[in-house]
């Protein structure tokens, strides 16, 4: 296995955009491609600082992490001859600047607008084809150069996203405790990858109420400042210093699964990822550690099965494909203990339908 444990320079603090043009200026920058988003952009734009002695090209992205994307930027950043690549926004905007950056040998820096997946931190990317259906991800060998994270730019995101954010960090315990406890020895970076999944799961079962709170307010506090950093450092030094222990298992593949469907392309990553946590502990028999969560998920928006999703019109063909597509061969699920089958997916699926109806009866 191999460790990539962070970015090489990260800073949280207010402000830290404002020392963009200093970090540029230490590591010789002269010219950089900026990739934006749109609705993000318009609210990120004013926190973004004047650059002096750095040309700027700025470009919107089209939405997805496509290699038709990553193309058209590569073209813009060799006609424009820059020598860094920036990304200011959420998690599809990192990967492109990653992946941009990446092919193009240049040093990436990501502004996070989001705290909705640790994208920023992890050096890699998740590719997608035009329609929206993932395709796979790529690891990189090189670390993002750095990650400038300013809490009050997150303070005025859409709150929902960080709603995702939870549900995508909240899984990093499941889906590496369900791989690393089957282990008879463990490694030390092992147990630092297990460690920062249990954190992510403590902190956010204790401070997001408090988190989201400080979002409707428009007022920083702890709790918020905690639950920022864990979706995007702490999450990222799961699988930053466990590797394969520590990044997917159950509830990514049945996230990637859904995304087969069209109906679930309106859907969040993390909220997808969420349900999918839920859909994992059936495969495990855990209904309890199920319902045990489920004051969460609902203090929070998250969905709890299809029917939360909007998704309980869903025909038997439909969710087959979803149970065929989650047990590919190159799936993570299979990290889980057993053998998991198209019948083992699709009967978590109708069980936990079930208990969730049970659930809300109670
Ligand atoms: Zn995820």
């Amino acid at each position: 296995m191999i460790v990539r444990g962070a970015p090489q320079e990260f800073e949280c603090r207010v402000g830290a955009w404002d020392a963009l043009g200093e970090h540029l200026e230490r590591r010789g920058v002269k010219r950089v491609l900026v990739i934006h988003g749109g609705v993000s952009w318009e609210k990120a734009r004013r926190f973004f600082p004047d650059l002096t002695g750095v040309d700027a090209i700025f470009e919107p992205y089209g939405g997805e992490c496509s290699f038709e994307e990553r193309d058209r930027m590569v073209a813009l950043a060799e006609t424009a001859n820059v020598d860094a690549i920036i990304g200011v926004g959420g998690g599809k905007i990192a990967d492109l600047a990653k992946a941009v950056a990446v092919y193009l040998a240049m040093p990436v820096v990501i502004l996070p607008t989001l705290a909705a997946t640790c994208a920023a931190w992890t050096p890699l990317s998740v590719m997608y084809d035009a329609r929206g259906e993932m395709l796979q991800y790529d690891i990189f060998a090189r670390s993002n150069a750095l990650v400038l994270l300013d809490p009050m730019v997150i303070l005025d995101s859409p709150i929902e996203l960080m709603v995702a954010g939870i549900g995508d960090t909240l899984a990093k315990w499941y889906e590496a405790d369900v791989i690393i406890s089957q282990l008879a020895e463990r490694s030390v970076e092992i147990d630092i990858s297990h460690y920062t999944a249990k954190l992510c799961r403590d902190i956010l079962l204790e401070s997001s109420a408090a988190a989201l709170e400080a979002m409707r307010d428009g007022k920083l506090s702890e709790a918020f400042v905690k639950v920022v950093e864990t979706n995007i450092m702490v999450g990222g030094m799961v699988g930053g210093f466990g590797d394969d222990y520590g990044r997917t298992s159950g509830a990514h593949s049945i996230h990637d699964a859904l995304t087969v469907l069209d109906a679930t392309h309106h859907l969040l990553h993390g909220n997808k990822v969420a349900y999918g946590v839920f859909v994992q502990l059936m495969i495990e028999g855990r209904p309890d550690e199920i319902v045990a969560l489920t004051p969460f998920y609902q203090e929070l928006g998250l969905p709890t099965c299809l029917h939360d999703m909007g998704l309980d019109g869903l025909s038997d063909a439909e969710l087959v494909r979803v149970a065929e597509r989650a047990t590919a061969e190159d799936e993570t699920i299979h990290l889980m203990p057993g053998v998991i089958t198209i019948a083992t997916v699709l009967g978590a699926i109708k069980g936990l339908e079930i208990l969730m109806a049970e659930v809300r009866v109670r």
